[in-house]
């Protein structure tokens, strides 16, 4: 696409992952603390067009295998541009470096995890310079409104912290400026699609109370980016029919759904995690996930690199909840979210949360109930879903009461359904080692990553293998 690019630009490479062994190095990511992108808004003289800086060792100085922090400051100017359009632009950043061959660019904000590939870094792709490119031009010719751009790269330890503190606190103005609205006021609600080169089936569905899943774009900045780029992939959706306001099932939304993802999904419940839940792509900030065992959620955020409760990191997680799909009782959450009085409340909001990492509680402590707080554990007070069961029922967590029903109701012969959720079991995980038993998965659903078929050789067969 770009004759002074020495890798080829272009929608085709979006979604290109890029793995551990392929990589020359890596940019951001879990194991660096300060990494952001963050778009501004500046007066027409505060911007010199075209300008690129690089604060920090470029690619070409960096050594092959390692990590290092990326700090991305794009500044625009133009008359028609206004504050409320920088969330907007900035998860384009996403898009646009996606576009790149042998470039790798995840998620959002603070949470930025950028790759180069050996074979990108060979054909001279030596330099962030060649990203900024890409991005002041594509950003330039999708928005015409954008006079003057320019871009500053931050790789330097110490140069990003002061910048980083600026990102931060915008993002947290922003987000601010957000709350307030209830769904109950508006008409409209807002699609996002940017993430089907990812996920095909997968729409955001972004109203007042619930923020799309990176976290990154709000109910008012769809509407900024439906008026600017009506044409882009952030559109007005009609609300229409409520036909369940406890669960938040909208006639608007889910003809939509049915609509962007080509019949894949037609329901949507945006305040549950069960039966038709919001689809996830890959870039929530993270996951609210059923565990049976206790009939409560727990939730964990992408930065959590320990195993959780149910004895599973994010990452394993994350592969299941992504990709589009409705997965019964795993949800793709955002910060954000988890603020709104509609989290999840058709299935109990905070009152059946029963587990989350301590830090996370502590971050959401003005919006957990104040009852509920010690009687949500963490990774400090149990490790494993048993300890989990005693942690809750010493604290008579109120799910707890939801067990003495379930227990009343098998007592007098109720046949309960419960919940399905997804359950990834091992080969050790079930303790039955004689036959005799039946196992009914009822209402499952079973994806496999791959299947493999194998012709038995006429001597396995022989030898009963
Ligand atoms: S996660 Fe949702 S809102 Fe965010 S960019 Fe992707 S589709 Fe859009």
């Amino acid at each position: 696409m770009f004759k002074d690019i020495p890798v080829d630009v272009g929608l085709v490479h979006a979604g290109e992952r890029i793995r551990k062994t392929d990589m020359y190095v890596e940019l951001g990511g879990p194991d660096i603390e300060e990494k952001f992108e963050l778009v501004r808004v500046r007066a027409l003289n505060q911007v010199t067009d075209g300008l690129i800086n690089i604060i920090g060792p470029d690619i070409s100085a960096m050594e092959a295998g390692n990590k290092y922090p990326l700090g991305i400051l794009v500044e625009i100017a133009g008359k028609d541009l206004e504050e409320d359009i920088e969330g907007v632009i900035e998860r384009r950043i996403h898009e646009y470096t996606n576009y790149i061959e042998g470039f790798m660019h995840l998620n959002q904000r603070y949470d930025i995890w950028t790759r180069v590939c050996k074979k990108a870094f060979n054909r001279r792709f030596t330099s962030l310079r060649f990203v900024g490119m890409v991005l002041e031009r594509l950003l330039k010719s999708e928005l015409p409104m954008i006079e003057r751009i320019q871009i500053t790269f931050y790789t330097d330890a110490e140069k990003i912290s002061p910048v980083y503190i600026e990102a931060r606190s915008a993002y947290e103005a922003r987000d601010a400026r957000a709350r307030g609205l209830t769904d109950d006021d508006v008409d409209v609600f807002y699609g996002c699609a940017l993430c089907q080169s990812f996920a095909p089936s997968h729409v955001c569905m972004i109203t007042p109370q619930r923020y799309a899943n990176c976290g990154a774009i709000s109910w008012l900045d769809g509407r900024a980016a439906a008026r600017i780029d009506p044409k882009g992939p952030i559109f007005a959706i009609e609300k229409g029919e409520c036909l369940d306001t406890e669960k938040g099932e909208f006639a608007g939304i889910n003809e939509s759904a049915k609509k962007r993802s080509l019949g894949e999904v037609n329901r949507i419940y945006l305040y549950s995690a069960f039966a038709f839940p919001h689809t996830s792509c890959g870039c929530f900030e993270g996951i609210a996930f059923y565990i049976p065992e206790v009939d409560g959620f727990g939730i964990v955020m992408r930065g959590y690199s320990a195993i959780t409760v149910n004895g599973l990191p994010f990452s394993a997680m994350a592969d299941s909840t992504g990709g589009g799909r409705q997965v019964d009782g795993f949800h793709g959450i955002s910060l954000e979210y988890m603020r709104s009085p509609k989290f999840m409340i058709a299935d109990g909001g905070y009152s059946r949360v029963a587990w989350m990492p301590s830090d996370l509680k502590e971050q959401m402590k003005e919006c957990i109930p104040v009852t509920l707080f010690d009687k949500i554990a963490t990774e400090l007070d149990v490790k494993t879903v048993s300890e989990l069961r005693d942690f809750l029922m010493s604290g008579s967590h109120p799910v707890v009461e939801r067990w003495e029903t379930e227990e009343e109701e098998s007592m007098s012969g109720e046949d309960k359904v419960r919940p399905a959720a997804v359950q990834v079991f091992a080969g050790g995980d079930f303790p039955i080692t004689t036959g005799g038993f039946k196992i009914i998965l009822k209402n499952a659903r079973i994806y496999a990553d791959r299947v493999i078929v194998q012709t038995i050789k006429p001597k396995d067969m022989r030898k009963g293998e």
